[in-house]
């Protein structure tokens, strides 16, 4: 036993003085050359790679009260009420002279809210107080058919409008993507609201961490079932416009401060603002500062593609931002008739 021990020390010591040295010609030459690929950490897990499409996501189990799904959400829907069903025009973004638009039923974007509703410190000798006012918000939004899902402080995620119905979040909005041009988004955006408030140039999200969770499982989950494109999730502050003085910003919640990254999305805020390029809205310098300075970033970049477009166009900016304002109100017209026609059928 005693030589057996030996000659096992002796031949490991063996194989090390002699494999160490092979394994050294398979280190490249020069000290700071870059490690094989196999060797390189992988980047940090996030929920799904910004612009790439979600991952699938699936119903895994659905009862009277609730649905899981297959990326760990879990839908409370014993507060679900109806509204009228969602149909909204699409107009075109290649095609200036679409003006009448073509009907749509399918989702086809996500705008975040916050409730702007009152909180208590999230703390747990506040408990009792937390979920009386997370209650109340619920009965609120339910009785006003406010948004299509909401998320409360600890992170529980309520179905209240039906998915296949319009909910009044989002008023008087616009936004586009590469094809089409969507004006009133109650219709053609689902409203997702976070139990949270913002204020006038905040930059960082006040969410629980279990809000951020809920809302980032949620957005995957909407973003699988209906094939919702990373740039049509955007928050209400970068939608919202008041038609009668042409300015955007009617409402700034997450003007600045919504966590894109850490919902698993792009950085929407370095998006070119459409209200802007496409629809010819303006802003005082006002709103700047209740922006904040990711919102304005989104504004600089839409001024600069106006400005291109116009020269395109042979027009003065002045020129082409009027004549956009020609065709919102077109369109804008356009989606009054069809929804006038829409709630007369329904009657
Ligand atoms: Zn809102």
């Amino acid at each position: 036993m005693f030589w057996l021990k030996w000659r096992r020390l002796i031949l490991a010591v063996v194989l090390a003085v002699v494999t160490v040295p092979i394994a050294y010609r398979f280190i490249p030459a020069k000290a700071s050359a870059p490690l094989a690929p196999a060797f390189v950490r992988p980047p940090a897990v996030r929920v799904a790679a910004s612009s790439a499409p979600p991952p699938d996501v699936w119903l895994v189990e659905k009862t009277a009260a609730s649905e899981t799904y297959s990326n760990g959400l879990r839908l409370d829907t014993r507060f679900t009420v109806p509204n009228h069903p969602r149909s909204y025009l699409a107009f075109s973004a290649t095609r200036p002279g679409d003006l009448a638009g073509t009907p749509r039923s399918q989702p086809v974007g996500i705008v975040f809210h916050t409730t702007e509703s009152r909180l208590a410190p999230f703390e747990a000798d506040q408990n009792r107080v937390l979920q009386k006012l997370g209650e109340s918000l619920l009965e609120y939004v339910r009785r006003k058919r406010a948004y299509h899902f909401l998320i409360d402080r600890f992170g529980r995620v309520y179905r209240v409008v039906a998915e296949t119905d319009a909910a009044n979040h989002a008023g008087y909005s616009v936004w586009a993507d590469d094809q089409s041009l969507y004006v009133n988004l109650n219709e053609s955006f689902l409203g997702v609201s976070i139990e949270a408030q913002t204020h006038p140039g905040q930059e960082q999200a006040e969410i629980s961490p279990a809000q951020l969770r809920a809302a980032a499982m949620l957005t995957e989950m909407l973003r699988s079932k209906y094939h919702i494109a990373a740039q049509n999730c955007v928050t209400h502050a970068q939608v919202s416009v008041n038609p009668s003085n042409r300015q955007i910003g009617y409402h700034t919640d997450w003007a600045s401060s919504f966590p894109f990254e850490q919902v698993g999305l792009p950085d929407n805020y370095a998006r070119p603002l459409p209200a802007l390029w496409a629809f010819g809205f303006e802003y005082n310098p006002q709103f700047l500062e209740r922006g904040g300075e990711r919102l304005d970033a989104g504004l600089e970049l839409a001024e600069e593609r106006l400005s291109q477009r116009a020269a395109a166009a042979g027009m003065s900016a002045q020129a082409y931002r009027r004549s956009l304002q020609k065709q919102y109100r077109a369109r804008l017209e356009a989606v009054k008739r069809a929804n006038a026609a829409a709630s007369e059928e329904s009657d």
